[in-house]
C-alpha cells in the first residue's frame, strides 16, 4: 500500500482507476514514474485546453516570477492583472460585441457559480434557481443545489434547498414539445413552481453524460427567460475558452447569457482561476460582498493573457480546433456504429461514446488506459466514453488515439470497428 492509499482519504476519485504516478507532462502526452507515457484526452478535466507545459505560457510565466513581481495580491491592482483585464476586453468581449463586468471569485469553477447564484438572487430578489436534469455545477452546498447527480447531491449531508430541476434538450426524447412544462408552469400561477431569479445551464454537459443542447434550443430557452424576466447563467467552465470551437460555448447559439461562468481553462496553465461575468446593469454587489483570498492569483492572470493573445488574436486557432473536431467525430462515429444502442454525443472537443450497457463504458476506458489512452467516462451512470483532448492535440495524436480507442472498444464488445484514417 503507498501513501496515496494509506494516508488519501477515501474520497479520492482518478487516482483509483489510474494507478499511474504521474511526473511529467508535455502537450498532450503524460509520463509516469514507471516508464509509461499516456496520451492525455483528459486534459485535466477540461483546465489544460492548451495542453500540458506549452511553452507559449510557460516561458512568461517563469519570467514572471523569476523577476520579483507580485504573486498574491487579493483583488489589489497589478499590472498583470491590468494586462489580463485589457486583453480580455480587447480580445474576447469587444469583438464579440460582449459588455460584461468581470468578477474575479474564488479560483475554481464552483466558486464562479456560487457568485453568479448570490448575484441573481439579489438581483432579482427571488430566491428559486431552475437547473437541468444531469447538470453538473460544482460541489459546494449552492452549485450542488444545481446539480443532478444524486449520490453527489446526498454528500451534501442537508437538504438542497430553492431549486428545481427541470428537462434539458433531449431528456424526454422529443414526444414533448421542447418547453412545453417550463412555459406552462412560469405562466400557470397554479403551475406550484416559484418564479425563479434563474436559470443555469451548460450548453454540453460535461459530467452529466454529454449531451449537447442544440442551438435552436438554446435560443428557445433564452427568449423563454427574456419573457419571463429570469436571468439566465450559462456555465462555461468546461464547455467554455474553446472546447466547443468557438471561445464561448454559446456563440454559435448566438444568445447573449445575463451571467456567464468561466473557469477550468480561463487561465490556460492549469492554475486556478476563475470568472463570473455579468451584465454591467446586473452589477449591484456592494464593495466586498462577496470576497476571497484567492481570486488575485497573478501567475495565473499571467498565462491567461499569454494564452488570449497567442490563441485568440485572430480565427486561426478556432478554425484548428474545428478540423479537429471533425476528425475526432468521425473516428468516434465509426467506434459507435460497431455497437448497437452506441452514440455519440457532445460538441467540439467535449465529445464522447453513449452506451447502452455503462459497463462497456467502463471497460472501455479501463482499457484505453492500459493502451495508454487517458479517457474518463461521463453520466449518472458512467454510461459515456468521453474524449476531451487538448485544443492543441496535433492531428497524427488525435488519430493515435482514436486507433487506441477503437482497438479498446473491439477487445470490449468484441465487435470489429473500421477506422479510415483520416489524413
Ligand atoms: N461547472 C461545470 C460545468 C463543471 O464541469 C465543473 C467541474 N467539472 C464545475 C462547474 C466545478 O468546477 P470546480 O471543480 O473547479 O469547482
Amino acid at each position: 500500500m503507498d501513501v496515496f492509499e494509506s494516508r488519501e482519504s477515501e474520497v479520492r476519485s482518478y487516482s483509483r482507476h489510474w494507478d499511474a504516478v504521474f511526473d511529467s507532462a508535455a502537450g498532450s502526452t503524460m509520463h509516469s514514474e514507471d516508464g509509461r507515457t499516456f496520451l492525455d484526452f483528459f486534459a485535466g478535466a477540461g483546465a489544460l485546453n492548451y495542453g500540458h507545459n506549452n511553452p507559449v505560457l510557460l516561458r512568461p510565466l517563469i519570467d514572471y516570477l523569476l523577476s520579483g513581481a507580485v504573486v498574491h495580491s487579493l483583488d489589489m491592482k497589478t499590472p498583470a492583472k491590468r494586462r489580463f483585464l485589457e486583453t480580455f476586453q480587447e480580445l474576447i468581449l469587444i469583438p464579440r460585441q460582449l459588455d460584461y463586468r468581470v468578477m474575479f471569485p474564488g479560483p475554481t469553477g464552483t466558486n464562479c457559480v456560487e457568485a453568479a447564484l448570490k448575484l441573481a438572487r439579489k438581483v432579482t430578489g427571488r430566491t428559486h434557481i431552475l437547473s437541468f436534469t444531469n447538470a453538473f455545477h460544482g460541489m459546494t452546498l449552492g452549485s450542488l443545489s444545481v446539480t443532478g447527480n444524486s449520490m453527489k447531491r446526498h454528500g451534501a449531508g442537508v437538504p438542497l434547498t430553492n431549486t428545481s430541476s427541470v428537462p434539458y434538450d433531449g431528456y424526454l426524447d422529443g414526444p414533448v414539445p421542447d418547453f412545453l412544462w417550463l412555459r406552462q408552469a412560469l405562466e400557470d400561477s397554479g403551475s406550484g413552481l416559484d418564479r425563479p431569479a434563474a436559470v443555469i445551464v451548460e450548453t454540453v454537459q460535461g459530467e452529466g453524460g454529454l449531451r449537447a443542447a442544440r442551438a435552436s434550443w438554446l435560443r428557445g430557452l433564452a427568449e423563454l427567460c427574456r419573457e419571463h424576466d429570469v436571468l439566465l447563467i450559462v456555465d462555461d467552465v468546461q464547455a467554455g475558452c474553446g472546447r466547443t470551437g468557438t471561445f464561448f460555448s454559446f456563440e454559435e447559439a448566438g444568445i447573449t447569457p445575463d451571467i456567464v461562468c468561466l473557469s477550468k481553462s480561463i487561465s490556460g496553465f492549469g492554475l486556478p482561476m476563475a470568472l463570473t461575468l455579468f451584465r454591467p446593469e446586473l452589477d449591484v454587489w456592494s464593495p466586498g460582498e462577496h470576497n476571497g483570498t484567492f481570486r488575485g492569483h497573478n501567475p495565473a492572470f499571467v498565462t491567461a493573457t499569454a494564452a488570449l493573445e497567442h490563441y485568440w488574436r485572430d480565427d486561426r486557432f478556432a478554425a484548428d480546433v474545428a478540423g479537429l473536431a471533425t476528425r475526432l467525430h468521425e473516428g468516434l462515429s465509426r467506434i459507435a456504429e460497431a455497437t448497437e444502442g452506441s452514440v455519440v454525443r457532445g460538441r467540439g472537443l467535449l465529445t464522447g461514446i453513449f452506451y447502452a450497457d455503462p459497463e462497456a463504458a467502463r471497460r472501455i476506458a479501463a482499457e484505453s488506459y492500459s493502451r495508454g489512452l487517458l479517457v474518463e467516462t461521463s453520466g449518472p451512470r458512467s454510461e459515456v466514453v468521453k474524449t476531451m483532448p487538448p485544443l492543441t492535440t496535433t492531428a497524427e495524436e488525435l488519430q493515435r488515439g482514436l486507433d487506441i480507442l477503437a482497438d479498446a472498444a473491439e477487445h470490449v464488445t468484441g465487435a470489429p470497428v473500421t477506422l479510415t484514417t483520416v489524413a
